[in-house]
């Protein structure tokens, strides 16, 4: 399954994928700083990791 994940930037309300420009790890999850491609803006996004590393037990 691909799914690329999108993000509504807060200045131009689109949905964008944005240019992912700084990266780091918080303890529930993930920010990223990212560039939106239609106005050009900067926004940050905090990311939940959904991948659960396979232990085989789903709920
Ligand atoms: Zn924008």
């Amino acid at each position: 399954m691909v799914r690329i994940n999108s993000f509504k930037c807060p200045h131009c309300g689109k949905m964008v994928v944005g240019q992912i420009v700084d990266s780091r790890p918080i303890p529930y999850g993930r920010i990223r700083r990212r560039i939106c491609e239609e106005c050009s803006r900067r926004f940050t996004t905090i990311e939940k990791p959904e991948e659960v590393k396979g232990n085989g037990k789903r709920s």
